[in-house]
């Protein structure tokens, strides 16, 4: 094992890594112009555009003159002397390097080897950025179009129900013409409910910070806010012991709430609605949202989970179809998982699961 890890095998070895590894001396601490390349592998050598011959055992003021003369390649010098000083590491995160051939982005950490001497590492970002840039501009083109159409979309409903609420006040209606308006206004609503929900889903997660939440204290106001609902159904919600965990607060207050509200709605003829939430502590927290209602068939478990899905005639359970696809995107904003465990007529439960790093 070890006569193979001769000093040939290891250059070897770090000449093929995909990363940029840098070895440097540093004889004296205070001075970044003593500063010598001891070796820099094959990454390097390419980002430097330079043979090792050029660079080996040679000063950074007698190969890279510039680096001296902007602010990034002085701070990244700065560093080699601080951990050849100091002896730790420095993680310099993400930094702008430039020379008369190349310029770009570059993840860099320095790091001690002994006394004098520190290695680098370096990964150029500079695509991956510029990736992350454009997707972050079509991202806020997309809201952008999404506000703009709903904004549109719903100015002519407001017509509609403005038009239909004057023929209402201005007209003596038959039955059926009645009939017909308010079967209108019905859709005209339903539409502007579709629209309001859609905007909803592009906004979670939008610009909002994590911050720990109180599950326990985050189900009594759901509760609250559901009251009507669950006194005039007679729905029993039972709530165990709730853990604290670090998520975005008014996600998880929608996600709760579409789960406990389906749990209610999509109940059994006669018998009243009973809805268990419960937390687990496996490799992070699970939750569980749990009702004694019509239940699921199996071929339609995942398909739920899509936008504007939905099982039943409106006119037997109402909806829009969009509260579990919020919920699935929720999670995902979470780095977690969902999922619906279900036997028709027998209940349903919808499991999620949150990693504790989040
Ligand atoms: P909505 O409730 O507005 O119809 P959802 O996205 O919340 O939309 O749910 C999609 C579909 O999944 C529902 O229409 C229903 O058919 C089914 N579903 C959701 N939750 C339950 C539940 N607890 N029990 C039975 N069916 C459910």
């Amino acid at each position: 094992m070890t006569e193979l890890l001769d000093f040939e095998t290891l250059i070897q070895t770090f000449d093929d890594l995909p990363m940029g590894v840098g070895i440097f001396e540093v004889p004296d601490t205070s001075d970044s112009k003593s500063i010598r390349y001891i070796y820099m592998n094959k990454v390097i050598l390419y980002e430097m555009r330079k043979a090792k011959e050029e660079v080996f055992g040679k000063k950074i003021i007698e190969v890279a003159p510039e680096a001296f003369e902007h602010e990034g390649g002085l701070m990244v010098m700065d560093t080699y002397r601080k951990v050849a000083a100091e002896g730790k590491s420095i993680n310099l995160g993400l930094v702008e390097y430039s020379n008369h051939m190349v310029a770009g982005t570059y993840e860099c950490s320095v790091h001690p080897i002994k006394e004098n001497y520190v290695y680098v590492m370096l990964r150029n970002v500079t695509e991956l950025e510029q990736k992350k840039q454009e997707l972050e501009q079509k991202n806020n083109e997309l809201r952008q179009y999404a506000i703009i159409a709903s904004h549109d979309l719903k100015s002519p409903l407001n017509t509609v129900s403005e038009i239909i609420n004057l023929i209402e006040l201005q007209f003596k209606l038959d039955d059926s013409l009645s009939e017909l308006l308010h079967f209108i206004s019905d859709s005209t609503h339903r539409m502007r409910n579709v629209i309001d929900a859609l905007l909803d889903h592009g906004r979670i997660g939008q610009g909002k910070e994590k911050t720990m939440v109180d599950c326990q204290k985050l189900l009594e106001v759901i509760q609250q806010d559901l009251a009507t609902k669950i006194k005039e159904t007679n729905a029993i919600i039972e709530v165990g012991k709730m853990p604290q965990i670090m998520g975005y607060k008014t996600e998880l207050r929608l996600l709760f709430q579409n789960l406990i509200s389906n749990g209610i709605k999509f109940s059994k003829p006669g018998l009243a609605p009973k809805v268990k939430i419960s937390a687990k502590k496996l490799k992070g927290w699970t939750f569980t949202v749990e009702d004694n209602g019509i239940g699921i068939d199996k071929q339609f478990q995942e398909q739920i989970f899509n936008i504007f899905e939905r099982l039943h005639d409106r006119r037997k359970y109402d909806g829009s179809g969009i509260g579990l696809a919020h919920c699935k995107k929720i999670i995902e904003l979470h780095k977690g998982e969902i999922w619906v465990k279900s036997k028709p007529g027998e209940g349903s439960a919808f499991h999620f699961s949150i990693p504790c790093s989040v």
